[in-house]
């Protein structure tokens, strides 16, 4: 591998981090219905503005050992934690991915779906202001990448958003409760808008089977009932992920089975 290959390696783990610290704000303030670009970032405790030598990625949370710089305060190992996770996956689909047109796309999906999987964790909703409008702009992005036409881009969003919806509503007839927040039907919508359709049933498969291996055990510990007890909206975020990571290898087997559908889709005409 060339040496600018390292150095971009390196340049897009930094970018991760710094987009991971404005990422930190989103989670925190899109919730709370506040602005994400004005004020600056306070400390919570103390509400003295934070200054950009205390704000810098990772190294100020390790140097101030966690502590708000005025007060003393706490500083959530979150923060360091959103920061470096960001970083960390910037720096993986890069080297999944390199210089690919593709990329930028892919780091967009990425900061688009930890803010989601961190605002889920925290609240149990996805925020409409990311996945709404996530829908027509990963239409929009379908353009620039190759593996996605914008047909299999719209029949992504039909398809994801219609098969959890169905899901959603078999569930509350048959239990009579509401067990899938809508928000995993819009999630999902916009992942088909960026993935494809071809994605949808990769990305419900990955995100139920890694959601029974967490789920089951918390609640079997926990003793909750029959109710998912577990947000749905980041495992979901962590199949497509995956998915995307192994997409090129996942070729043949996606080639097969679209192929497969279309063969059952002209049987029934
Ligand atoms: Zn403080």
């Amino acid at each position: 591998m060339p040496f600018e290959y390292y150095f971009f390696l390196g340049v897009t783990f930094i970018l991760g981090t710094v987009i991971g610290s404005f990422l930190n704000v989103c989670i925190y303030r899109i919730p709370a219905g506040l602005s994400i670009v004005s004020p600056r970032s306070r400390c919570p405790h103390c509400e003295t503005p934070i200054h950009w030598y205390h704000n810098i990625p990772i190294l100020s949370w390790v140097l101030l050992k966690g502590k708000c710089a005025y007060c003393n305060a706490e500083v959530p190992v979150r923060y360091l934690l959103v920061e470096a996770l960001t970083g960390f996956l910037f720096a993986l689909f890069f080297f999944r991915f390199a210089f690919h047109s593709v990329t930028p796309v892919v780091l967009l999906l990425v900061a688009a779906l930890v803010v989601i999987t961190f605002i889920d964790l925290d609240h149990q909703i996805i925020p409409d202001v990311i996945s709404l409008p996530g829908i027509p702009v990963g239409f929009l992005c379908s353009f620039f990448v190759p593996w996605v036409s914008w047909q299999s881009s719209l029949l992504g969003i039909v398809l994801g958003g219609g098969s959890l919806l169905i899901i959603a509503l078999g569930y509350e007839f048959l239990t009579k409760k509401e067990g899938m927040g809508f928000g995993d039907v819009k999630l999902l919508a916009m992942l088909g808008a960026f993935l494809g359709w071809t994605a949808i049933f990769p990305i419900i498969f990955i995100g139920s089977l890694l959601g029974s291996l967490v789920g089951v055990p918390l609640m079997l510990i926990k003793k909750a009932d029959s109710k998912l007890a577990v947000p749905f909206g980041p495992f979901l975020s962590a199949g497509a992920l995956i998915y995307l990571f192994f997409v090129q290898h996942l070729d043949p087997i996606m080639r097969w089975y679209a192929s497969m559908l279309q063969q059952l889709w002209l049987s029934f005409w």
